[in-house]
């Protein structure tokens, strides 16, 4: 594919693009890592998308910014690896199978344990890593050789090496805990997978003999065991350490009364009951009180035998049922509406039970002081730092991390209960004997919890436990490119456990990215119907054009509103990109680049090095500190409108009309590589259009993604050629202006005369052919001319410019029209000087509209003086 052998057509196409380049690059192995390569290593592990998930925003924005960083560290020679895969997801994938089940009128209780998994594994063959050819569409240069699977063997070696370490460690346990239980899902939820609801319910206040208690769920009345006030509430003082009897539903019940810090004097009537089953403070003061669990809701939501004669009800059931009894008995004060938040499963949305099971726990403490430390001294950085604050807040009040999940589908936990003597056993291999009597043994229900896999995603990938060259080069990765809702779920786990198993920090840097939300700013939701499908907007408008606005918004700690605008805006960038190329490409010939080396140089020639230079510099800067959106707006302002409206205009002139050939290959060569290395700097955010240009280019070598990335050189910036095309801009704009505050019409070419100032006469002597082709006039410099009359005034630096109007502008009709305007710009300040004169205005009205009317006075003044400035151009006559 090289400049002979395809012209370049006229309208960019980029489906066929993409879908030329991205098996090119795969096939030649250009996203390959390999460790014993000499460059620098710069690694990044993919946040693992759900194995049942496709491409949503903020994937979509999150293996963008990925790939930028990836690409550009690529390009310049680091050798990089970027590691792809899956995390099995325990619960969703569960989820998604067992609804196919539902279809065929089965449970996995039919299949049984062995079937379902083997039938997950098959949907996962089949259906599973869609999302994985959904990266490629996005251009996404990950090492496909190097992809993982959170339950493939490698991982789940690891899984269980790391699990059978923290055990002998002490760090893991076992441990009758409240947890939340979801009953639909029937598993365990971690506290942050229980999400608030604001709901609506009823405040019950109960009488407990003499005292009497407020609360939202009368049905754990049942399982109350004791009753608690705070030591310092002086209302209670006589009954703390008194047993008290109670009437109750069913009978009178002895009740011991504690004092506890915990009780929050001003919740209620400042007594509360304790059920150590059923509520999570309940169940940490009943520890410290020494009061019984009474389990009263069993693991179904219906009540148990304990519950007597409410045994086998609903649970919500219950709670209307036990109400009624107790007003039929007279034990309720009064009832109070009450509104409070809900803790509800955040995937199906069912309100938690808090109930007391036996769970794996991993003691999280020392591992998280570890953590915190990593950050506190700077080994692990968070861009933007406002999230260091949050992550040591989190870390500092750590809980211990329940691991164990009632699924089939994720790693089983490796521990087998002897049937003989109730040892538990954990072990690296599986067990038919129980190791101390011999006796038989069975393997825990149990798996655990996903995020204890995805924990280890960092150093599992470059295939821990064993000691690969990968592990060796790769470890710890260069930065982790996250979104902050896992911050906690996913960040502060690998940082635990990485700094625990490997002794060292996961990655260097956590960039953590905005959330991505439509134009209004609303976040998308299935239920409100704003979802943008990024693959639609690829479709629509090209994947460059979609990556580019990704990058273009992605500015720190703001979020990013995406619409079809701004999309289609970076697609005329596209376009505009591909129009420069065709004018550069259809403008070689008789061009080589040996002979053009040598060619003298312009000013704008070496003006537009200088811009790219400076460019270059400021993008480079950018992603270092991940400041990804000043890096696309600074090769956007450059390309757009420093190379494309500016240098091309400047360039037609050498190319289109007689000059010398020296001046010619000059503008050839500047085109050429100009454009050549805009593309190795644009590469990064846009890859498929700037490989498609770069190959047509003369010379090109074998694909622009092994490319070097553009550096800056000394000498290349040249602040003399840019003080001095400047200058050319400003003459060229101050006449655009005059023709446009003039009426004049675009054809006609004008008379200028410069008059320079001291020091500025040999520049503009030399400018003049070029401030004249631009701005379309005849330009003379004239160190001694006198404004002539009826001529425009433009003052540039310190030099006059004059565009004699003579001839040019109909001075009868333009007067009567510059005095209508006068007027009328005269009344508008006149009214709204008036307006702001009123002092009930300016201090009753909202002040966002008293701003906005200074600003209009403002406008005005400057448009009235404007035109008063024309109107002195013409006012003697003529
Ligand atoms: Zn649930
Ligand atoms: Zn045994």
């Amino acid at each position: 594919m090289t400049a002979e052998s395809a012209p370049i057509p006229d309208r960019y196409d980029p489906a066929a693009v993409e879908q030329r380049w991205y098996p090119v690059w795969e096939q030649r192995g250009y996203f390959r890592a390999d460790p014993t390569s000499p460059g620098k290593p710069f690694s990044v592990v993919i946040p693992p998308p759900n194995v049942t998930g496709s491409l949503h925003m903020g994937h979509a924005l999150n293996n963008t910014l990925q790939d930028v960083l990836v690409r550009m560290k690529r390009m310049d020679g680091f050798t990089t690896l970027w590691v792809p895969g899956t995390d099995h997801a325990g619960i969703a994938t569960q989820v998604v199978v067992e609804r196919q089940l539902a279809a065929e009128g089965k449970t996995k209780g039919d299949l049984g344990r062995e079937a379902f998994v083997e039938r997950v594994w098959r949907w996962k063959e089949q259906s599973g890593g869609t999302i994985i050819r959904q990266l490629k569409q996005l251009g996404a240069s990950c090492d496909w050789s190097s992809e993982r699977f959170t339950m493939d063997a490698g991982l789940s070696r690891a899984v269980r090496e790391v699990f059978v370490r923290l055990w002998e460690e002490g760090l893991i346990y076992r441990d009758d805990y409240i947890v939340n239980w979801c009953l639909r899902c029937q598993t365990v939820l971690s506290d942050l997978e229980v999400e608030r609801e604001e709901r609506d319910a009823e405040f019950v206040y109960i009488k407990y003999g003499p005292l009497t208690l407020g609360t939202v769920r009368p049905e754990t009345k049942l399982g109350d065991t004791g009753l608690a006030v705070n030591p310092k509430d002086r209302r209670y003082t006589e009954y703390v350490g008194r047993t008290l009897e109670v009437p109750s539903v069913e009978g009178t019940v002895t009740m011991r009364v504690v004092a506890d810090p915990a009780v929050d004097p001003d919740f209620g009537t400042g007594v509360v009951k304790i059920t150590p089953g059923h509520d999570p403070v309940d169940f940490e003061i009943g520890r410290r009180h020494d009061f019984p669990i009474r389990t009263v809701i069993g693991f179904d939501g219906r009540m148990t035998a304990l519950a007597g004669k409410y045994a086998g009800l609903d649970r919500f059931e219950c709670r209307r049922r036990i109400v009624e009894d107790m007003k039929v008995l007279g034990l309720i004060e009064r009832i109070e509406p009450y509104r409070h938040a809900v803790g509800v499963c955040y995937r199906c949305k069912t309100v938690v039970e808090p109930l007391v099971s036996k769970q794996w726990y991993v003691q999280v403490k020392p591992l998280a002081d570890e953590a915190q430390k990593a950050v506190r001294e700077g080994r692990i950085t968070i861009i933007p730092r406002g999230w260091s604050k949050t992550y040591g807040h989190w870390m500092e009040n750590i809980r211990p991390w329940c691991i164990s999940r009632q699924l089939w589908w994720g790693h089983r936990i490796p521990a087998w209960h002897c049937e003989a003597d109730g040892s538990v056993h954990v072990s690296r291999t599986t067990l038919t004997a129980c190791p101390t009597c011999g006796g038989p043994v069975r393997q825990d229900e149990d798996v655990l919890d996903t995020w204890f896999s995805s924990g280890l995603w960092p150093f599992s990938t470059l295939g821990w436990p064993d000691h690969t060259p990968e592990l060796r080069t790769f470890y710890p990765t260069s930065v982790l490119v996250t979104a902050f809702d896992i911050l906690f779920f996913w960040v502060a786990r690998m940082a635990m456990l990485g700094l625990r198993i490997m002794g060292d920090v996961p990655f260097r840097d956590v960039y953590i990215h905005a959330l991505v939300r439509d134009a209004e700013g609303q976040k998308m939701s299935k239920s409100k119907g704003n979802v943008v499908d990024p693959l639609v907007m690829m479709d629509r408008y090209g994947t460059d054009a979609f990556r580019f606005t990704l990058v273009a918004l992605a500015a720190q700690g703001r979020d990013i509103r995406i619409s079809d605008e701004r999309v289609e805006g970076y697609r005329n960038f596209a376009n505009k990109l591909w129009n420069a190329a065709r004018l550069v490409l259809s403008n070689l010939d008789g061009y080589d680049a040996r002979r053009a080396r040598k060619a003298p140089p312009a000013l704008a020639d070496r003006w537009v090095r200088s811009r790219l230079a400076a460019t270059t510099r400021t993008v480079r800067e950018a992603l270092r500190r991940y400041r990804f959106n000043d890096a696309a707006s600074a090769v956007y302002q450059f390309l757009w409108h420093e190379f494309c409206d500016w240098y091309l205009e400047i360039a037609k002139g050498p190319l289109y009309r007689p000059a010398s050939p020296a001046e010619r290959l000059a503008t050839q060569h500047a085109l050429v590589t100009v454009l050549e290395t805009t593309l190795r700097l644009l590469h990064p955010f846009m890859p498929f259009i700037t490989e498609e240009i770069w190959q047509r280019l003369p010379g090109a070598g074998e694909s622009i993604m092994i490319a070097p990335y553009p550096r800056v050189r000394r000498g290349q910036l040249d602040a003399a050629a840019e003080r001095d095309m400047a200058a050319v801009m400003e003459a060229v704009a101050a006449v655009r202006n005059i023709r446009g505050e003039m009426r004049i019409t675009p054809g006609a070419s004008l008379p200028v005369t410069i008059r320079p100032a001291p020091g500025d006469g040999a520049l503009f002597a030399a400018t003049a052919g070029l401030v004249g082709s631009l701005a379309r006039a005849e330009v003379r410099v004239d160190p001694t001319a006198a404004r002539p009359q009826n001529a425009a005034l433009a003052v540039v630096g310190a030099s006059e410019l004059y565009v004699d109007l003579a001839g040019v502008v109909d001075f009868a009709a333009e007067r009567a029209r510059l005095d209508k305007e006068i007027r009328r710009a005269a009344d508008a300040v006149a009214f709204i000087e008036a307006k702001l004169g009123r002092p009930e205005f300016v201090e009753r009205a909202p002040a966002e509209i008293v701003e906005k009317e200074r600003q209009r006075l403002h406008e005005q003044r400057e448009l009235h003086r404007k035109l008063e400035a024309s109107r002195g151009w013409i006012s003697d006559g003529g």
